[in-house]
């Protein structure tokens, strides 16, 4: 298996799930199958397939040939794996992640939050002024957290995130 080919098993399967994963490596073995290849083969209802191979499709992890049957009139459609590197699929998983830390980042500065150290639950400002600043679980007295440490480290995963270029 070529690194490529393992990095889009190894993408399938974290964005899409086993029967995804298992789908990548299907085709990664044979090259190109219909979708009724691949139900066989894989013992998985073929809804099922055909719905993974259009997420699959959307991520641009595999792409499809057309084959015009001349004798039912319809088409069959072979699946193979995408011959591009990875990089869009990466790309967005990057922005999306980087949108995710900015918000909480966004959160974290924007709030203080209370620890629980009978528990170790932490809340929010919001979820605890009512409850007289104690633990909403355990009703123990709740210690103010110095939330730099977070906020900290959200900031440095941000920089990672946007230093980084695929495309
Ligand atoms: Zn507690």
């Amino acid at each position: 298996m070529s690194e490529k080919d393992q990095v889009l098993a190894i993408l399938a399967r974290k964005i899409h799930g086993d029967v995804a994963g298992r789908t990548i490596e299907r085709l990664i073995k044979v090259g190109e199958a219909t979708d009724e290849q691949l139900s066989q083969a894989l013992g998985i209802e073929i809804g099922t397939i055909r719905r993974v191979l259009n997420e699959l499709y959307e991520s641009r992890l595999v792409k499809y040939r057309r084959v015009r049957d001349e004798e039912q009139g319809w088409y069959l459609y072979y699946w193979r794996l995408t011959d591009e590197y990875p990089t869009r699929v990466l790309e967005e998983r990057r922005r999306r992640a980087l949108e995710v830390l900015k918000r909480r980042l966004e959160f974290e500065k924007n709030n203080s939050f209370f620890y629980c150290s009978s528990c170790g639950t932490r809340f929010s400002f919001d979820e605890v002024a009512d409850n007289m600043f104690r633990c909403l679980y355990c009703g123990s007295d709740l210690e103010a957290l110095d939330g730099s440490l977070i906020t900290e480290k959200l900031e440095k995963a941000i920089k990672l995130l946007e230093n980084i270029k695929f495309e």
